[in-house]
């Protein structure tokens, strides 16, 4: 099978070359932008597999980019944010970005990010014969009867926590933010709805963890939301 082909985004030429390298030693294909107008015509015409994206641009905004290239395609977006730009990080996600990665990472952080969106575009391609069920690890959800087991024996969840679980697992391996899940779950993203989504998160935990504190199958991203973790 062809490598997949990657188009990273990013004006900085040091970060460029880091990544670029970095792709090099794993032979993944490559392509660059050093500009968001360059991104979505390169997204237009190449048809990457997944786009790195820097979201600080000098010409339009990365999370605009996001949008642009949203409206038509629905290529990986793994956003590469600066610390100080935290929100424009969950702005991008809610746009539709998939995952992202904080300066400075290291480049082990990057090909790990790359393998879980490998794995999740595999995996979505694998699914869409057999939805009605959904298995990960020891985690079973039947779509058809509403029932889920952990390794075999069933657990009783709330509406609500339910339909986190099967949220969650719809979009397995992206990171899905507060204000994204609240919206689905509740049809808003108040302050005091996003307190509600920890506490539901919280006793869904306990029913589905083994250990609730160190969860394997939901992952914390502290200050952005969850994600469920293949297994
Ligand atoms: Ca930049």
């Amino acid at each position: 099978m062809e490598k997949p082909l990657i188009l990273v985004v990013e004006d900085d030429s040091a970060v460029r070359n880091l990544i670029t390298t970095t792709l090099k030693t794993q032979d993944y294909r490559f392509q660059t932008a050093s500009g968001g107008e360059a991104a979505v015509s390169e997204t237009a015409s190449h048809n990457p597999d997944v786009i790195l994206l820097d979201l600080g641009l000098p010409d339009i905004d990365g999370v605009e980019v996001i949008r642009r290239i949203r409206s038509w395609s629905k290529t990986p977006i793994i956003v590469i944010s600066a610390r100080s730009e935290d929100t424009d990080k969950i702005d991008a996600l809610d746009a539709g970005a998939d995952d992202y990665l904080t300066k400075p990472f290291s480049v082990e952080e990057l090909l790990a990010r790359l393998r879980v969106t490998f794995r999740r575009l595999r995996d979505t391609g694998a699914e869409s014969s057999a939805d009605s069920v959904f298995v990960n690890g020891g985690l079973k959800i039947d779509y058809v009867t509403g029932c889920v087991y952990v390794e075999g024996s069933e657990v009783h969840l709330t509406p609500i926590e339910y339909r986190l679980l099967c949220l969650l697992a719809r979009n397995a391996g992206k990171v899905l933010t507060h204000t994204y899940i609240t919206n689905e779950i509740w049809g808003n993203a108040w302050d005091n709805t996003v307190a509600s989504l920890r506490v539901f998160m919280a006793t869904l935990r306990k029913k589905i963890e083994e250990n609730p504190s160190e969860p394997k199958y939901i992952q914390t991203h502290v200050g952005v939301g969850y994600r469920m973790l293949r297994v």
